[in-house]
């Protein structure tokens, strides 16, 4: 099962340049066309299934306005735990 994650975008940074929209391999992102930010521009989101958590979206974003979590299975928190 590939590894789960989602993304947070901070509408304050976000400039709806779409390069994490380009970049992302599972072809998850787009603009939000129903949102602006308070500069103007509609911003990246989410709109399907199949986040896997990859962090390029936020390697490539030039105003680091992504933040990805990778959700963690119980199992790898017990490895990590040592359990
Ligand atoms: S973390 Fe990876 S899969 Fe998820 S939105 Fe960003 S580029 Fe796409
Ligand atoms: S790369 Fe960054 S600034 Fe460009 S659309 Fe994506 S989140 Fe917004």
């Amino acid at each position: 099962m590939p590894a789960k994650g989602t993304i947070v975008v901070n509408d304050l940074y976000c400039k709806g340049c779409e390069l994490c929209v380009a970049a992302c391999p599972p072809q998850v992102l787009a603009l939000d066309m129903e949102r602006l930010t308070p500069k103007g521009y509609h911003p990246a989101h989410i709109f399907k299934e199949g986040c896997t958590g990859c962090a390029i979206c936020a390697l490539v974003c030039p105003d680091a306005a992504i933040t990805v979590y990778r959700e963690v299975t119980k199992a790898a928190a017990a490895a990590e735990a040592g359990g």
